[in-house]
């Protein structure tokens, strides 16, 4: 009774989010053809078709976000759990994240390996978690800096914490961390960390934040140790 209660539920959230994301993904869709359309009616100057192209970009770069933030969780398949190497995992999304740390001048290190810590996760929720965590963390740094990310094997657990010197966050923004549609940035989707609690919730694992305000953030991912 209970677990069918909570499935409902589940499933409410999801197709509720699914519809208001994709009516989200519909402004920039619409926007990017507008343009499209007033440049095939008539000739415009350089100068104009160079914002009109640099708005559209932007529009785009909106809607992949959008995705980037959200597909993933949005999978209505559920997965089996498989055993994974935490290391290896954070390994390969690293990989993904380089340019994106590459651009935003960010250097991102990666202590205290151990690579044959293994834990029971999904590994595409997992990854998306990584991504959406290691993502705000280069964002919090707008001047370049430094990400550190260490996977340490505990007692009972494998932690993967993620920590910036950047922005962090005040009290009040910790406690909203993870409410639909809250976000401080300008661009943002305020989706990222939502999916992430959730996911990781899904998948039996915690997520532990400190933050504070010009000094940095940390957030620690743990998840049981499987021997
Ligand atoms: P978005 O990144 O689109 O704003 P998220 O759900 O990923 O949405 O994050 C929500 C908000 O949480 C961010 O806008 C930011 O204010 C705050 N936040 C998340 N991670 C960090 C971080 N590492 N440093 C500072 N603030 C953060
Ligand atoms: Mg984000």
């Amino acid at each position: 009774m209970l677990n069918s209660l909570m499935k409902h539920e589940k499933l409410e959230t999801v197709s509720h989010f699914a519809a208001s994301v994709s009516h989200e993904l519909r402004n920039p869709l619409q926007s990017v053809k507008g343009f499209l359309q007033l440049m095939q009616e008539q000739e415009y100057s350089r100068e104009k078709q160079l914002e009109f192209q640099g708005t559209m970009l932007e529009e785009i770069e909106a809607a992949d976000q959008l995705i980037n933030d959200y597909l993933l969780f949005a999978k209505p398949v559920q997965k089996q759990l498989e055993v994974l190497k935490a290391g290896s995992e954070v390994e390969q999304v690293l990989k993904v994240m380089k340019p994106y740390a590459h651009w935003g001048k960010v250097e991102i290190r990666l202590a205290e390996f151990h690579g044959t810590a293994k834990i029971l996760a999904d590994k595409q929720k997992l990854h998306q978690a990584l991504i959406n965590i290691i993502r705000n963390g280069i964002e919090a740094m707008p001047d370049g800096g430094t990400l550190d990310i260490a996977i340490k094997e505990r007692k009972n657990d494998v932690s993967i914490k993620v920590n910036d010197t950047g922005n962090g966050m005040t009290k009040e923004e910790i406690q909203r961390l993870g409410e639909p549609y809250f976000s401080t940035k300008s661009k943002g989707t305020g989706l990222g960390m939502m999916v992430t609690y959730s996911i990781i919730r899904q998948m039996g694992g915690e997520i532990q934040v400190s933050s504070e305000k010009g000094k940095g953030t940390s957030f620690t991912l743990s998840f049981p140790l499987v021997r």
